[in-house]
């Protein structure tokens, strides 16, 4: 156990987390919704600071980042936790035990293993992922420090649902973010995520203006948020709000966890979310859990020429130079260096 930061001490000896957007009141002895961290005595705990649950080398295509460092390798890591229930969750077995007052398990790896690990496989980046990075603020950014004066990028993989004071904490160390935007209803964040969908439109819009580097991740689940108002919704707020150069990927479902009353989604489904997102304006639309889809790679929206082709998370073709298409020299949104 380590001790945690963003909570306040509350009448006796209750405390208030403040590093998600549940702000938890926490009794002593108890823990808060995400299962990792606990009221000792008046005292907020965390019980993940030195317990790395998941390590992993990985393309960066795979959390998905498409306009990012494209071709790089990032070092993927998480613990055990999460603040949301998705009932559909694809990484249950990690996220969903610590709820159940099991012990979180994981690795001792300190912050300085964790840089000299990502130094030694030549990884251009960090990822905080897996599970959800804000229940392990305080590993992350202790290693996003070290890892940013070493020349190394940081990127969070993320339900968007921090509170105000975590995203400030995290300001200067994040370069790039990919959110889920689950669904556009309060209903469906309520029913089968345990949280809701205004702090993380919030968080979406709060993460444009500081400048980190922004893609947006929409698992599509047939019957539930597929209907043409709710993809219309959805690609109005990140074309309007978010802007039409931010990347919208768009991933086929797979039943899992509790939800396995439904099939995958159709790929014609994806396809006609692409649709809506190019439609509303999107200049870059992305399917996600389709090897070997079209709308897996990237096309200039002025020559509409392929401009990185990839298959599943493999780049295998680049036609861009300096930052435009190789074709007609528009200029390609995102961030290209070290690519
Ligand atoms: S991170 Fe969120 S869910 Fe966990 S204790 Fe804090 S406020 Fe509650």
């Amino acid at each position: 156990m380590s001790r945690a930061i963003l909570w306040k001490k509350l009448n006796n000896n209750e405390i208030q987390c403040q590093a998600c957007n549940h702000f938890c009141t926490v009794i002593p002895e108890e823990r808060g919704k995400c299962g990792v961290r606990l009221n000792n005595n008046g005292e907020m705990e965390t019980l993940v600071k030195d317990k790395i649950a998941a390590l992993n080398l990985d393309p960066i295509e795979k959390k998905p980042l498409f306009h990012f460092m494209p071709g790089t390798q990032t070092l993927s890591l998480g613990t055990m936790g999460c603040n949301l229930a998705c009932t559909f969750c694809q990484n249950y077995s990690l996220s969903q035990p610590p709820k159940e007052q099991q012990e979180p398990i994981g690795d001792p790896i300190s912050p300085n293993q964790i840089l000299a690990a990502a130094v030694e496989y030549s990884a251009s980046s960090i990822s905080y992922t897996y599970s959800e990075p804000t229940i392990f603020i305080e590993l992350l950014l202790e290693t996003a420090d070290l890892a940013q004066k070493s020349g190394l990028k940081n990127i969070i993989v993320s339900n968007g649902f921090q509170s105000p004071q975590c995203m400030n904490a995290m300001d200067g160390y994040i370069d790039a973010a990919n959110i889920d935007l689950k669904a556009f209803s309060e209903d469906f964040y309520s029913k089968y995520c345990g949280a809701r969908l205004k702090p993380v439109l919030q968080n979406l819009v709060r993460i444009r203006k500081m400048g980190w580097w922004l893609e947006v991740t929409t698992l599509l689940i047939p019957g539930l948020n597929d209907s043409p108002e709710e993809l219309e919704q959805m690609a109005g707020f990140i074309c309007n709000e978010l802007g039409e150069d931010t990347p919208w990927h768009i991933s086929r479902f797979h039943p899992t966890f509790k939800m396995t009353d439904r099939p995958a989604t159709p790929v014609e489904t994806l396809e006609r979310a692409c649709s809506a997102g190019l439609g509303a304006g999107l200049k870059f639309v992305y399917t996600g859990n389709i090897p070997g889809h079209m709308a897996e790679s990237t096309f200039c929206p002025s020559c509409k020429k392929m401009i990185i082709k990839r298959t599943g998370f493999k780049v295998r073709e680049v036609h861009m130079k300096d930052g435009a298409c190789s074709f007609c020299q528009e200029e390609i949104p995102g961030r290209w260096e070290n690519s």
